[in-house]
């Protein structure tokens, strides 16, 4: 019944034009790829040019380095890819930036026709993790106002009974330590008994993951995973 229902919602996203209807420049045709019993979704930005045309996401230069970090974090990529869940933001590709330097962000008002399409997805799929890779997905459930130095590396729970008082994990010295956190999430209503480990962008044209102390925040989020990641044999 689960999978009927992800199938139809699966349909409706690849026939989907309501962006271009609204006059967004977009390239239809939505990227996303996994299975209802996944039981961790990986949330991008949105496909780029060669996710399209592969139909994979993450398919290019911006997935090796992922599976780089995923891979420390015990997942072989095949494996990975056929058994988890890796949809964006945003599932169609947005275009060129204006200065034809990487790819568009998504507008606002795309995230807000594309968010009901996510918001089915994690509920159809129920996963236990969450890991958002860059800027854009960490927005969705951190305040957009936190920099990206200030969350690789540490990892939120959503308990069910307390959706209002999620448990911020971070690693000091070595050690896990949790502590109370209030975070204004657009999807908090579906954060509910999952953690969620934020990534910084695996894009080649980003510098951030290249610097030696961001390199320490990344093997932290990865050991973030490691920590919070369902097991295996589901
Ligand atoms: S980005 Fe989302 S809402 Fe916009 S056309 Fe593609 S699937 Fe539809």
């Amino acid at each position: 019944m689960i999978e009927d229902s992800l199938t139809q919602l699966h349909t409706e996203m690849r026939a989907c034009r309501r962006c271009l209807d609204a006059g967004h420049a977009i390239m239809p045709g939505a990227v996303f790829r996994g299975q209802a019993d996944a039981r961790i979704m990986l949330i991008g930005q949105a496909p780029g040019v060669t996710e399209v045309a592969a139909k994979r996401p993450f398919n290019a230069g911006s997935g090796k380095r992922l599976f780089q970090w995923l891979g420390q974090a015990g997942w072989d990529e095949t494996d990975f890819r056929a058994r988890q869940y890796m949809t964006a933001v945003t599932k169609c590709y947005p275009g060129k930036g204006k200065n034809g330097k990487g790819d568009r962000v998504p507008s606002k008002a795309e995230q807000a026709l594309c968010r009901p399409f996510l918001e089915r997805e994690i509920t159809l799929v129920n996963p236990r993790l969450i890991i958002l890779v860059g800027g854009l997905a960490i927005k969705l459930l951190y305040p957009a106002k936190l920099r990206l130095n200030e969350v690789v590396g540490t990892a939120v729970y959503f308990p069910p009974e307390t959706l209002a008082n999620p448990v911020n994990f971070n690693f000091q010295d070595g050690q896990l330590i949790t502590a109370q956190t209030n975070l204004q999430s657009l999807i908090s209503n579906h954060a509910a008994g999952r953690f969620v480990v934020p990534l910084p962008h695996p894009s080649g044209a980003s510098l951030w993951p290249n610097k030696p102390e961001n390199k320490k925040r990344i093997a932290r989020a990865i050991k973030m995973l490691v920590t919070v990641q369902p097991p295996t044999d589901f």
